[in-house]
């Protein structure tokens, strides 16, 4: 059960990629925290499973469906969770496809589809929650990767789009530091979450499988606890950048 003496009490938060891995995690460790959580992705039911779960919990929750890697979806998606209780104060963009293939292999909608969900998504979510965020004097935390950082074989695609939201950040951060809202780019390494399932290439399934199969990967929590981290800081302590691997992995 929350309390007025929570960290985040009376706030608002929205979450995309909510109905699974590191975005469900999240929304329960920020509604644990006092937030009202909207919780935004595609597979409605898990997200109304995670909805009651948090409710159970004490906590207060409710679920938007939306299509980020569709243009349209993502402003009604951002005015749904705003005027559903007033205001909008920390946004999670953490909604994210990871389609490995080497280069001369790689398919052109795979590219087109990370595209569109890991960088224009998210950059049209931001856009769209700015005024509301300037408002709240609020927080983005835009969920990147170590592959933002370091372009390993296989992941240009994905690499270009990771790369892409830490450049993106940066930008912002220096656009709305003045209105103090504060912007978090979190980098994690290997976590154990459904990302891979949509791995077509069989060969880059296989080796993270293999990997996942050989390391101690992190897990949706250890993230969700790096976030909470972000976002309960005091107004004046602007957490930029947050790289977190397991011990277990070298790069
Ligand atoms: P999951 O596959 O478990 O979660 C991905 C989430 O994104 C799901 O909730 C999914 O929901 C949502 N999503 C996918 N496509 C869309 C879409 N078109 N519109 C709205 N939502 C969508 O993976 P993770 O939890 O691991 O991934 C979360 C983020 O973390 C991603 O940005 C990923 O790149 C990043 N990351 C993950 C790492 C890992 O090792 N797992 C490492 C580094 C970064 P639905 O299908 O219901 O729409």
């Amino acid at each position: 059960m929350t309390s007025a003496n929570s960290p985040l009490s009376g706030k608002v938060a929205l979450v995309t990629g909510a109905s699974s891995g590191i975005g469900e995690a999240t929304a329960a460790a920020l509604a644990a925290a006092g937030a009202k959580v909207a919780v935004a992705a595609r597979r409605i039911d898990r997200l109304a499973t995670l909805s009651s779960r948090i409710e159970k919990a004490g906590g207060t929750a409710f679920a938007i469906e939306a299509d980020i890697a569709k243009g349209g979806d993502v402003a009604a998606m951002v005015d749904r969770a705003a005027s559903e209780w007033g205001r909008l104060d920390i946004l999670v963009n953490n909604a994210g496809v990871m389609l490995l293939a080497p280069t001369a292999e790689a398919d052109l909608d795979d590219w087109r589809r990370m595209i569109e969900l890991n960088l224009v998504g998210l950059m049209g979510t931001t856009k769209a929650a700015l005024p509301h965020l300037k408002a709240s004097k609020g927080h983005v935390v835009n969920v990147s990767s170590v592959a933002g950082r370091v372009a390993n074989p296989g992941a240009s695609g994905y690499a270009a789009t990771k790369f892409g939201v830490v450049a993106f950040s940066e930008s912002l951060r220096r656009e709305v530091y003045a209105d103090k809202v504060r912007v978090t780019v979190i980098e994690p390494g290997l976590v154990r979450t459904e990302l891979g399932d949509h791995i077509t290439n069989q060969e880059f399934k296989a080796g993270l499988e293999h990997r996942l199969a050989t390391m101690e990967a992190l897990t949706a929590e250890d993230i969700a606890n790096a976030i909470l981290y972000a976002v309960s800081q005091p107004p004046r302590v602007n957490i930029n950048e947050i790289l977190i691997r397991p011990t277990d992995q070298e790069r």
